[in-house]
């Protein structure tokens, strides 16, 4: 954990709530609650149809398309995202990944981010809870891939994302002890192809299963530069709870 970087809670509502009306009312809750905590900052990233409704939060999208225009159907571009005041773009998420989204197109996809200026949530993450394969299998195949064709100065705006797939919305969280072993592993790699003063300065955050009972010891133990945080970043509450705590760690 990088102690002066200031922290990053991503709430990523996936394809919910099923209404307008229940987005807004979510957002409302989290918003008055959190929106005078300076020290953490807190990304929504909603489905691409609310993104509009939430004028007062800082956002992210779910997913982008890389090509810059044209006839491609369903898809959104990054400069259509920018347009829009978005800042933020996960790319690569598990669940994307298993509906068929290749090394390929996730190489394209954070390499069109970085270049708009736009700032990537890269993730990665181990299939299986094996700890001996989770680390050659995260950096070979998807931490490297992800980063084969990217300028180094573009990793200034790179967020890497560690989210062991068979913790995601299971309930089973890793441990922030693994997770702050794994994370060793991936800053320093991420050293070797980004070089020390732009490594150290990419945040490394941890997703999977985080609840207010997980939160603060993946700040404080696992050493976590924030958060990406799917089912309970829908219970309002619940989330204040994610939010404020890891606040309280950085005072
Ligand atoms: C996620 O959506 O990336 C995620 C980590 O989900 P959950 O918090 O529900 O495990």
């Amino acid at each position: 954990m990088n102690p002066t970087m200031k922290k990053i809670i991503i709430a990523n509502w996936k394809m919910n709530p099923a209404t307008p009306k229940e987005a807004l009312r979510i957002f409302s809750v989290i918003h008055k609650e959190t929106k005078s905590i300076k020290n953490i900052d807190v990304i929504f990233t909603p489905p691409f149809v609310f993104l509009p409704l939430l004028k007062q939060a800082k956002l992210g999208a779910q997913d982008v398309f890389f090509e810059k225009s044209g006839a491609f159907t369903g898809e959104i571009s990054a400069l259509q995202l920018k347009a829009y005041g978005i800042t933020h773009v996960i790319v690569g998420h598990s669940e994307r990944r298993a509906m068929g989204e290749t090394e390929e197109i996730v190489q394209k996809k954070l390499k069109t981010v970085l270049e708009s200026g736009l700032k990537a949530i890269l993730c990665i993450g181990e299939n299986e809870r094996n700890r001996e394969e989770a680390f050659p299998v995260i950096m070979r195949h998807e931490l490297h891939s992800a980063l084969l064709k990217i300028k180094k100065s573009a990793l200034r705006n790179l967020i890497v994302a560690y989210e062991p797939i068979w913790a995601i919305g299971t309930g089973h969280a890793e441990t922030p002890e693994h997770a702050f072993e794994i994370t060793i592993l991936i800053r320093r790699d991420l050293y070797k192809i980004a070089g020390r003063s732009i490594a150290s300065k990419i945040p490394i955050i941890y997703g999977g299963s985080v609840a207010s009972k997980n939160a603060v010891s993946f700040i404080k133990d696992g050493g976590m530069d924030g958060l990406l945080v799917g089912g309970a970043s829908l219970r309002a509450r619940e989330f204040v709870k994610i939010v404020k705590g890891s606040s309280e760690v950085q005072k």
